[in-house]
């Protein structure tokens, strides 16, 4: 065998086959030269090479070909962080060879005697044997512990990966090849043709003790037919015998060397594998190494186990075992672990979008897949991360993906700053280091791309939102396809033939053919599942789709709260940490099964991290408050993973006669930042700063009519109320329901009041909309403001923001504030003058004021993109701010101010009746307070 690493070319190829396409361009070079005589040239060469999903070229050229194409070869490696496997061949005649070599060398006396191969555990044992099994060994044991085996077998048939049968097949006709060992005609048992040496039997006897007790284990019986319940069999394994009979036994196998063994399912330490009987293989005599070409066609009689086949990702048939049992490098003992309910089940989960996360969190009843993604408060295994763990336990190649980089293009042209009206600063001499600091501040995009085993697409996700940093763009790309598997999942008959509708929606690219192909297995699995609530123990999948709405609509009545209130409560955004516990309860009271608990358990408020019934719970609570609650029954497949120790006692429960009880305490609640220094540090707060700015241009302009851009909760238009003002109709917008609704209570109640003592109230109405599409019943208002609002947005929003509301819109006055990040270090310093309570914010790199914050911009990068926004619509802009003195490093918030260019409303299209997609939430005095 050629011992040389393979070359990037055929690393390449054993990856991709024929799906490489190189392109080898000519390129003429002058060499040498003598002034006057007329330049000599020669062909040098530079490749390019296209793999779905990556094309590359080389950066130079070459004076050889192949040079090049190696060169391509290796840069397009880099780029996927393939490693170079030493030592595989790359033709399946090669492998062949390889393989016949390699099973005769197993049984080689001096291999026997200094290796630590798992093999020789396998050797030793049926050394122990009596009559005529003495020595053999199932084929299937080397095709189960040996990597490189299975490394040959894929390049003979890339097959091999999904088919232990066919994998048998290889070693079986590539053992009756190999020099030295036997192989049965009748069975698959191989054995040395001559004896051991009297030194290995030796060693074989000593390896093992021969005194030790039976050791029991447990495994889990999946059966074939997918409405047959799970069944737990216990094995009592004794030491002189090889595992393997003992399995055959719980199979009906008539021999071990009739039972075929999996790849190890889960962690790849693990050896959890699934065992299964052989079915009936007469064809096998018949196998021929160009016969194995056609392999699949075969005349196989037996089932295919879907479950089975399911979790591990390779064709299982019939009934078979799952066990952790084996002999591994680490150890010359066997090693055995139980296999139980909670096992099989935490494998399924793991393959599910979702899963991985809940695993991750240690959380599986708790925690959920959050929607949205923030490097400050996201906890366990990272978005790009859970999407990888999902793409290996589904069998498909690592997902890919592809970061570009955004440059910003605010800056058109610096023309007319003239023109404008006169500008607090000079805007010119801002230009420069704007220009200069947006160059850096270039904003990155990531595509990915999902491919199978084959590296055939089957899903494709183009995000048009820019992040300021490459590993935020990445994260953000890997959620929203966690999101989009997670939502196939749930759904996954209804999806089914959306699959082939939407061609491209949000982004997303799916090719229905390679998708289905890929998931097909999910589908017999998932799909059809009938899955009832009536009984724990009829329904195989866990999706009903009733039950997840449910889960997730629902909120949480507490009719008991213990401990005094403390005030301090969670509220959107702040990072909270509570103690809880779950457990399913018996109806009767009888019993009570602690399924998780968690002593300090840290999330978002907000995001979705945990399911709406705990954050409900949560959020009504004060710290130190505690209460319990009744929750949904979560569906069986997930009680069951989180239950461990009880799975077993819980695999009978009915649903009916039981019910979840969570039990809640809140420990810790951490504000925004940016909140808790607002109020702390500035006085007034600056909220109130920004109200009486916002007073003062109302009453410069004597305006009567103004709406609020992003009004969240309402805390501008509820102080204006408490402002004499000339106004008359105030308008707030905003896309949070939860944020507007209080809006409206809180307004109602003022207006209510007022009325008792006022006769002229003004107007007020909220509306459900985003900032970034136009609404004409909004057009020429006097007064426009977007406070604090544009920092939660993502860059290219906020810009997009800006072209509507000015070209659109066309508020007289528009008063857009935004936190200077530039102010930010005497936040942090001041707000924290104890490390060590803050150890969190200090440590980390929370540079922002609020883990919503999408960024935070630099006076120069705010100005930029104002005043190119100004130019662009006719509005001069002043600079300003609220918070310090204004001096360096600049106010704490940030204040543009547009003005309208006059003379210039009457050229405007009116309204029409047209665009109005904001939907209409309360209305003074018409309408009733919406719940
Ligand atoms: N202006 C308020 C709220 C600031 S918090 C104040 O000063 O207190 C930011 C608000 O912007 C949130 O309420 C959020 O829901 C809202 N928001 C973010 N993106 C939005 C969009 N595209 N359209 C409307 N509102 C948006
Ligand atoms: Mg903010």
């Amino acid at each position: 065998m050629p011992a040389a690493a393979p070359t990037p070319k055929a690393v390449l190829h054993q990856r991709f086959g024929a799906k490489v396409r190189y392109t080898v361009e000519e390129v003429k070079e002058a060499v040498g030269g003598c002034p006057g005589l007329a330049p000599q040239t020669r062909s040098v060469y530079r490749c390019a090479l296209e793999l779905p999903g990556l094309s590359v070229a080389t950066p130079g050229t070459f004076v050889r070909k192949k040079d090049a194409e190696q060169a391509a070869a290796q840069i397009a490696l880099d780029k996927l962080g393939i490693q170079p496997i030493a030592n595989i061949p790359s033709t399946p005649e090669e492998a062949w060879n390889e393989l016949i070599t390699r099973i005769s060398g197993f049984f080689i006396d001096e291999n026997f005697l200094s290796s630590t191969h798992p093999l020789v555990g396998h050797l030793s044992v049926t050394l122990r044997r009596t009559g005529d099994l003495i020595g053999r060994v199932p084929l299937s044991a080397i095709a189960a512990c040996d990597v490189k085996v299975n490394t040959l077998c894929k390049v003979i048939d890339p097959k091999a990966e999904f088919d232990p049968l066919l994998i048998l097949s290889l070693v079986y006709n590539a053992a009756k090849q190999s020099p030295g060992v036997s192989v049965s005609d009748s069975n698959f048992w191989i054995q040395s043709q001559k004896p051991y040496s009297p030194e290995a039997v030796d060693l074989a006897l000593k390896r093992w003790s021969g005194t030790s007790d039976p050791v029991e284990v447990e495994a889990i019986l999946v059966p074939c037919v997918l409405e047959d319940e799970l069944k737990i069999v216990r094995i009592n394994l004794r030491d002189n015998e090889h595992y393997m009979s003992y399995v055959a036994e719980k199979l009906t196998a008539s021999d071990s060397s009739h039972v075929l063994v999996s790849r190890t399912i889960g962690k790849a330490s693990s050896e959890i594998r699934l065992y299964f009987a052989a079915p009936d293989v007469h064809f096998v005599s018949d196998l021929s190494k160009n016969v194995l070409a056609c392999h699949g066609d075969g005349d196989i009689n037996c089932q295919v186990n879907k479950r089975a086949s399911y979790i591990s990702g390779q064709t299982i048939y019939g009934d078979a075992l799952l066990a952790n049992i084996g002999y591994t490098r680490r150890d010359s003992e066997l090693h055995t672990e139980d296999v139980n309910l909670c096992t099989y089940y935490r494998i399924l989960l793991g393959k599910l979008p979702d899963g991985n996360c809940k695993m991750s969190r240690d959380a599986i009843l708790a925690a959920e897949l959050p929607s949205v993604y923030s490097r400050f408060s996201w906890k366990g295994l990272s978005p790009r991360d859970l999407l990888c763990s999902f793409c290996r336990n589904q069998r498909l190649s690592e997902p890919l993906f592809a970061v570009s980089r955004v440059s910003c293009d605010m800056l058109t042209s610096a023309v007319s700053s003239e023109e404008r009206g006169a500008p607090a600063k000079s805007v010119e001499n801002q230009f420069n280091d704007v220009r200069t600091d947006k160059e850096n501040s270039d904003s990155f995009k990531c595509e990915v791309k999902i491919c199978s085993r084959k590296q055939e697409i089957l899903l494709e996700y183009s995000a048009s939102d820019t992040w300021s940093k490459e590993s935020d763009a990445i994260q953000n790309s890997a959620l929203k396809v966690l999101i989009w598997f997670n939502n196939y999942f749930k759904q996954i008959n209804t999806k089914r033939d959306k699959l082939y509708l939407s061609e491209c929606t949000d982004g997303f690219k799916i090719h229905p053919n390679i998708f289905l192909q890929e998931f097909v297995m999910c589908l017999s699995v998932y799909g059809n599942t009938g899955c009832n609530d009536s009984g724990m123990c009829s329904a195989v999948g866990p999706f009903s789709m009733d039950t997840l709405k449910k889960h997730f609509e629902s909120t949480t009545t507490l009719t008991h709260i213990e401990g005094p209130d403390s005030g301090v409560f969670p509220s959107h955004g702040s990072l909270t940490c509570i103690s809880y516990t779950a457990s399913l309860v018996m109806k009767d009271k009888a019993k009570k099964y602690l399924l998780e608990s968690h002593n300090e358990f840290e999330f978002e408020i907000g995001t979705g991290a945990v399911g709406n019934q705990l954050e409900s719970c949560v959020t009504q609570l004060s710290v130190n408050q505690s209460a319990c609650f009744v929750a949904e029954l979560p569906p069986r497949d997930l009680i069951l993973a989180a239950a461990s120790e009880f799975s077993h006692d819980l695999s009978n429960v009915s649903r009916e006669s039981c019910f979840l009880e969570f039990s809640v305490k809140v420990l810790q609640v951490t504000e925004p930042l940016e909140d808790r220094m607002e109020k702390a540090l500035f006085s007034p707060p600056l909220s109130k700063q920004r109200v009486e700015f916002a007073v003062q241009h109302i009453n410069e302009l004597h305006a009567t009519t103004l709406v609020d851009f992003g009004c969240g909760s309402g805390s501008l238009l509820d102080s204006l109320l408490e402002h004499p003002t000339t106004l008359e109709k105030l308008v707030g917008v905003d896309i949070s329901r939860k944020g507007l609704t209080r809006a409206a209570k809180s307004l109602h109640q003022k207006l209510s009041k007022k009325l008792l003592v006022q006769t002229t109230v003004p107007i007020a109405v909220l509306y459900d909309g985003s900032i970034t599409d136009y609404d004409s019943r909004l057009y020429g208002f006097d007064i426009g403001t977007c406070l604090e609002v544009i920092e939660h947005m993502e860059e290219d929003q906020a810009s997009l923001f800006g072209n509507v509301v000015l070209s659109s819109f066309r508020p007289t006055v528009l008063i857009v504030s935004t936190p200077n990040y530039e102010y930010n270090p005497i936040l942090q310093r001041s707000a924290m003058p104890n490390k060590d309570d803050e150890a969190d914010e200090n440590a980390g790199p929370c540079k922002f004021r609020n883990h919503d914050h999408k960024f935070e911009w630099t006076r120069a990068q705010f100005q930029c993109w104002a005043t190119d926004l100004a130019v662009k619509h006719n509005y001069s802009v002043e600079f300003c701010g609220v918070g310090g003195s204004g001096e360096e490093p600049g106010y704490a918030s940030q204040i543009a101010v547009f003005r309208r260019m006059a003379r210039d409303l009457e050229t405007m299209c009116l309204n029409t009746d047209q665009d109005q997609p904001y939907e209409l939430l309360w209305e003074w005095p018409n309408a009733s307070i919406p719940v």
